[in-house]
């Protein structure tokens, strides 16, 4: 029974403008030919600076938005082939945390309503159905059951960001998506919330995607972890190897870049430097190669295949995963670039 999901080479433009000249309309390479898996009750990461596309794979997983091309399977079934009902029967199994818990719960709503409100949009609950629902998805993100009658307002931001996890429990889904879901957060909430998320998947055995731009965070909650660099995965590994060794020099920047929270750790020496490129009209070649410091002339022509390395993880880059090539062609990490 294979991986929870399955991502293959979802790519995603959008036109941009109104075209009124319909020809030559230019494109937001938002994601380009991102594949990768998730198992149940893991967690994969998702890190990147913003604009690199890693938000629209979470719209597109959710079928907010329509993929240009590209698929995404759940239990092996194609999302794009279900019918209405069974969409619904999707959706339910797969939520969404979003990271301004003010822009995405209803301030009108008591926390209590909130959190049963997607129950509700599936089944009717008598009253006290309902108070028994909030009251035990109250208790498994720590709130005290006194929440139920407050406002999102009279709530603090951990708080808040709580209740946002306690309403995609409600279902008991399958699959989680984080949007920088503690990134608006004290560095000591973070961490609560993460142990939390922590605690949950492993009474649960709930999945997760795990969005952030913030390397400390994910490292502290990854298990894999795929870093996107304008619209596609430059590097997908297990936590610990990536940020033990990262390969892609984007990675290797990033880690640089990032504040270390242990001072002993060795800092690496390769600042992200530079604009980030605009998706619109990206780099030829391996997109990173303006800001890389490895470039070689090859980088500007080619854009380097994802390759297998001999430690599992993949990897784009001409100079540190050279690709073999067969008759002219790269031999790709093909069904394997889904990651170790
Ligand atoms: Fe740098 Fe070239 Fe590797 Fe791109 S392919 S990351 S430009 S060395
Ligand atoms: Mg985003």
């Amino acid at each position: 029974s294979g991986p929870l999901l399955k991502v293959e080479n979802l790519t995603k433009y959008y036109p941009l403008g109104a075209g009124i000249l319909k020809k030559r309309i230019p494109v937001v390479r938002a994601v380009e030919d991102v594949s990768f898996y998730v198992e149940a009750a893991e967690t994969l990461c998702i890190v990147g600076e913003s604009g690199c596309g890693k938000s629209t794979v979470a719209r597109l997983l959710m079928r907010l938005i329509e993929p240009t091309s590209g698929r995404v399977l759940i239990d092996g079934t194609d999302i794009a082939g279900l019918k209405k009902h069974e969409l619904r029967a999707w959706r339910r199994r797969m939520q969404m945390v979003f990271q301004d818990p003010y822009s995405s719960l209803n301030p009108r709503l008591t926390a209590g309503q909130i959190i049963t409100e997607p129950v509700e949009n599936f089944e009717r609950l008598s009253r006290k159905q309902r108070h028994a629902l909030a009251a035990d998805l109250l208790q498994k993100v720590g709130l005290a059951p006194e929440i139920m009658q407050r406002l999102p307002t009279e709530l603090s931001g951990g708080q808040r960001q709580r209740l946002s996890i306690a309403r995609a429990l409600s279902l008991n889904p399958s699959l989680i998506i984080l949007d920088e879901a503690v990134s608006a957060l004290d560095v000591s909430v973070q961490a609560q919330i993460l142990n939390l998320l922590m605690d949950l998947q492993q009474q649960m055995g709930i999945a997760f995607i795990f969005i952030s731009h913030d390397l400390g965070v994910v490292e502290h909650i990854g298990r894999r972890v795929a870093v996107m660099y304008l619209g596609r995965i430059v590097e997908l590994a297990p936590c610990e190897a990536l940020f033990a060794k990262p390969v892609h020099p984007y990675t290797e920047a990033l880690i640089a870049a990032a504040p270390v929270p242990d001072p002993t750790r060795a800092r690496l020496d390769v600042p992200v430097e530079g604009e980030v490129p605009s998706p619109i009209n990206p780099p030829s070649g391996c997109a990173f190669h303006p800001r890389c410091p490895l470039a070689v002339e090859r980088c500007r022509m080619e854009m380097p295949p994802l390759v297998l390395m001999a430690d599992g993880r993949v990897v784009a880059c001409h100079v540190r995963a050279p690709a073999t090539y067969i008759s002219g062609q790269p031999v790709e990490a093909g069904d394997q670039s889904l990651g170790p």
